[in-house]
């Protein structure tokens, strides 16, 4: 009998693990690797938030807090809520955890009993359906329409849902797709959950500050009023405030959700780190003006990528509305053979031949469930970028 858990068996080890370990092997043979594969802001911690940190330290704030947060981070939880999103949310209704993940697993771990079902777009973010495994659900993929920029629609949200299903995972603005829902398109999707009241909303609204071009971002509780009930609305400070390293990230819900969540994290990891949490108030309560300094950088990088990219043959970019991420497709580049002699049969093998002969890592497709495509992560300088791009041109220039 094996040693591991059978919980353990039922997860998929990262399939993004291989492309990552080629880059760095490559990069210690001396190659110039340029990486367009990381999932956090290339920007510093802003300077008013590391002061908190500092201060925190400082004054002793170095101890065991409440399990799920200082009442300090809650408030300032709940006035973001009211302040950003229209959400009426009480301290008692919010929860802090150790990154958005910690919320997201806290959360499926808390409610999921074997057989339950929970639908996941695709393409979608790596960890949600081996969460849904570890807290013994099935996880339920609907694709989405890349002529749609990856969303789902409606009609294929309704055929997901079964008596079964548990909850819904929805993320706008998308990783890895960077899609945003309007708020027509969002509710067209709340109209359908309206008709499931079994139906669980969890929305992962982290990329919610890296919008362009005005998209208006808007989340399930806010559109619907008729969901609060039945919503746990996730966010955090990782993307927003290029946090990625503290591990904060909260969430708004019903009491009892959020009491659930309390008991498990009480008994797992205790409470988030004391000197992160004071600088996510300062995150919070403190100034947001470089937020759109930051966003004018990551729009350019935006539209350089996508313009790069569609001037590359067949390869296919939509115009994504938010994170900074892009998701091409390459169907027209499936069947083809690099320069290099390698069988284009998959975005794996694209992507494994594109860092082999031209030293560019992306990650494929297949990790986010949705193929022929691959991620670009523009979190990188604009001479990064344009170089990336000059060589992917002409690796696709060389397939035959
Ligand atoms: N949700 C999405 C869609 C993400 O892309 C990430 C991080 O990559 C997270 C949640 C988790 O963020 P964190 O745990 O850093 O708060």
């Amino acid at each position: 009998m094996s040693f591991l858990s059978k919980t353990l068996a039922r997860v998929s080890p990262s399939p993004t693990v291989a492309i990552s370990q080629l880059a760095r092997d490559l990069a210690d043979q001396g190659r110039d690797i340029i990486s367009l594969s990381a999932g956090e802001p290339d920007f510093d911690t802003p300077d008013n938030i590391k002061a908190a940190a500092i201060a925190a330290i400082q004054g002793g704030k170095t101890k065991y807090t409440a399990p799920d947060g200082i009442p300090e981070l809650k408030q300032a939880v709940c006035d973001k809520f009211k302040r950003e999103n229209g959400l009426d949310y009480k301290p008692s209704q919010i929860s802090v955890s150790t990154g958005g993940k910690q919320v997201l697993y806290n959360a499926l771990l808390a409610t999921l009993n074997p057989g339950d079902e929970v639908i996941i777009p695709a393409p979608y973010w790596v960890s949600y359906p081996d969460m849904v495994r570890l807290g013994g659900g099935e996880p339920v993929i609907v694709k989405g329409e890349r002529q749609m920029g990856y969303k789902i629609t409606p009609e294929a949200l309704e055929a997901a849902i079964t008596p079964a299903t548990k909850w819904f995972i929805f993320n706008s603005p998308s990783n890895p797709t960077g899609a945003g829902y309007t708020r027509d398109e969002l509710k067209a999707l709340t109209d359908v959950l309206m008709r499931h009241p079994h139906v669980w909303v969890m929305s992962d609204d982290m990329y919610e500050h890296l919008a362009y071009d005005g998209f208006a971002f808007c989340t399930p509780a806010q559109v619907e009023p008729g969901l609060y009930d039945r919503t746990l609305t996730v966010n955090g400070v990782s993307k927003a405030y290029a946090m990625t390293g503290w591990r904060i990230g909260y969430a708004g819900g019903p009491e009892h959700l959020i009491a659930a969540m309390r008991k498990l994290q009480s008994q797992s990891t205790t409470n988030p780190s004391s000197i992160s949490q004071w600088a996510a108030v300062e995150a919070l309560n403190g100034p947001q003006d470089f937020l759109a300094e930051r966003n004018d950088a990551f729009l350019r990088r935006r539209d350089l990528v996508v313009a790069g990219l569609n001037g590359c043959d067949g390869i296919t970019c939509p115009v994504p509305e938010g994170a900074f991420y892009v998701y091409p497709d390459i169907s027209d580049c499936i069947g083809k053979t690099s320069k290099g002699g390698t069988a284009i049969s998959d975005d794996e093998a694209f992507c494994k031949a594109l860092l082999e002969e031209h030293g560019v890592a992306v990650v494929f497709g297949a990790a986010f469930g949705l193929s022929p495509c691959f991620r670009v992560s523009y979190a990188a300088s604009d001479a990064q970028l344009t170089e990336a791009c000059a060589r992917i041109k002409a690796f696709c220039d060389g397939l035959s």
